[in-house]
């Protein structure tokens, strides 16, 4: 990224439902620095709308860990959890256009739909594409069902969404050097996604877009393993008339198996590591941060 009058924000977003470990530390020390690099602030934003996994320890445990890395941001702390109108309203300017519809299955209804279909479909997450079962229900069932108090997830009628687009999902994706291309994403191999989950009012694509555009975060960067996500995320944007940042999906950290490191495979924590005597210092050197900030502000 050469130096520009744009304002760059970046945003670093870790959910608190558990300790930061390495990987966290490669992704948020890539973002400070990168905002450092263009002249633009850096957000803490936690992605706390799983209210019941998420908790205030975590949440404290990652400023402490994040401050302990040297690490600054600009403003409080932003919380998912405090814009839950910001998704309702954005889910009913969508529900309004008969862009999404209430799905009442649970995921063994899912399953049950496409037991005897062995090829069928998956998204790139490897979850089975929603088969359609709520959206060919009749509005006198549909209305039926919601009177009766059953409960029911939003989801993305993904067809009308892109027959209502009628252009192709790009994005603008920049490597850690100067490298920058547009990637052509297909938002269709995301299936009719939840949009608002049956226990929260809101799911993780929802609410990352309408933050990212009520922050005015103009650089995502983030791991790979979200890059597929992009398509849906761009594709949300346009509908809702939100702005696009640019995109830098960095490599993941992973195990000796290969394995990206992950809070449910039990990562080490920055904490236990600090405990044992790693430094700062060491943990920057061992990532190999310097080096990368060096190809991004040349
Ligand atoms: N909350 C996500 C995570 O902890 C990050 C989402 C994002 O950066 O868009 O992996």
């Amino acid at each position: 990224m050469t130096r520009s009058y744009i304002s760059h924000v970046f945003r670093f977003a870790p959910s608190p439902n558990g300790y930061l470990h390495l990987g966290h530390a490669f992704s948020a020390l890539i973002n400070h620095e990168m905002a450092q690099a263009s002249g633009g602030s850096l957000l803490l934003r936690m992605e706390d709308i799983d209210v019941e996994r998420c908790r205030t320890e975590f949440e404290q445990a990652i400023s402490e860990d994040l401050a302990w890395l040297g690490l600054s941001w600009e403003g409080p702390v932003r919380r998912q959890s405090e814009h839950f109108d910001a998704y309702g309203e954005a889910l009913a300017s969508l529900e309004q256009r008969g862009l999404v519809y209430p799905c009442f299955c649970s995921r063994t209804d899912v399953v049950n739909a496409i037991a005897d279909k062995p090829n069928w479909p998956r998204d790139p997450d490897g979850s089975p594409l929603y088969p359609g079962t709520c959206r060919h229900l009749s509005a006198a069932e549909r209305d039926a069902r919601l009177a009766a108090g059953q409960p029911a997830a939003l989801r993305l009628d993904m067809q009308a969404a892109l027959a209502l687009l009628r252009r192709k999902i790009v994005w603008h994706e920049y490597g850690g050097g100067a490298e920058r291309r547009d990637i052509c994403g297909d938002p269709s191999l995301w299936g009719d996604a939840v949009l608002s989950r049956k226990d929260i009012p809101a799911s993780y694509h929802i609410a990352v877009v309408v933050d990212d555009a009520l922050q005015g975060i103009t650089d995502v960067v983030r791991g790979e393993d979200l890059f597929m996500a992009t398509s849906l995320h761009r594709l949300l944007q346009i509908l809702l008339d939100l702005p696009a940042p640019a995109y830098h999906h960095h490599e993941l950290l992973r195990d000796v198996a290969g394995r990206k490191l992950s809070k449910s495979l039990r990562a080490k924590s920055l904490r236990a590591m600090r405990r044992e005597g790693v430094t700062p210092g060491e943990i920057k050197d061992q990532l190999g941060i310097a080096k990368r900030i060096f190809a991004f502000a040349s």
